[in-house]
């Protein structure tokens, strides 16, 4: 992989982040994957769903996520969060990203490089964005939601799902992920334009 696939525009912010899978072959984000409207489709841009008001029936969902004082957006990890757990000099968010990352790195069924755009809200370890498209994928099916989730690897699911998004998919254990994240990141910095 040497582009951002489309829809994702060339400038678009490359971030990581896990998802879960369903038998089809769809992508979901692990809060939603029961939700038909929380799947990723192929070939368009997910767009960010603003959730605070079935959470909390008191306050008024966003209405342009991601907003500024909520917690709504796609999320994503920045990749130097991939870098900071084994940093000498700590940065401040660098436990949580342990926790959070690990945690992601240990359940997730895919992980991957993932396209932000459109509005694109950084904070201390990632990213809350308006629209994303995978870039680049891993099914891990020694991760715990890819053995809950039931699914098979024998039955072409990596095909699958690389046929439906048009991008690159890899099966891989699930201590290799960090690095394959790098070394994907690596080979699509190579030929992105410099911003
Ligand atoms: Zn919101």
């Amino acid at each position: 992989m040497t582009t951002l696939p489309a829809p994702a525009p060339p400038t678009a912010t490359v971030a990581w982040r896990g998802w879960a899978l369903t038998p089809s072959g769809l992508l979901a984000s692990s809060t939603q994957k029961g939700v038909a409207s929380g799947h990723w489709l192929p070939d368009l841009p997910h767009e960010a769903r603003c959730l605070a008001g079935e959470r909390d029936p008191s306050r008024t969902p966003c209405e342009h996520p991601p907003g500024e004082d909520c917690d709504c957006g796609i999320h994503a990890f920045a990749l130097e969060a991939l870098d900071w757990t084994t940093r000498a000099d700590p940065v401040p968010a660098a436990a949580l990203v342990d926790d959070l990352a690990g945690a992601i790195l240990r359940s997730m069924s895919v992980v991957g490089l993932c396209a932000l755009w459109g509005e694109v809200i950084e904070h201390a370890w990632g990213f809350r964005a308006e629209l994303a498209y995978p870039a680049a994928l891993a099914l891990i099916p020694d991760s715990l939601l890819y053995r809950m989730e039931g699914l098979d690897i024998q039955d072409g699911l990596a095909e699958r799902v690389a046929a439906i998004y048009h991008v690159p998919v890899s099966v891989i254990e699930g201590y290799h992920a960090p690095s394959w994240l790098r070394e994907q990141a690596a080979l699509l910095a190579e030929d992105r334009p410099t911003p």
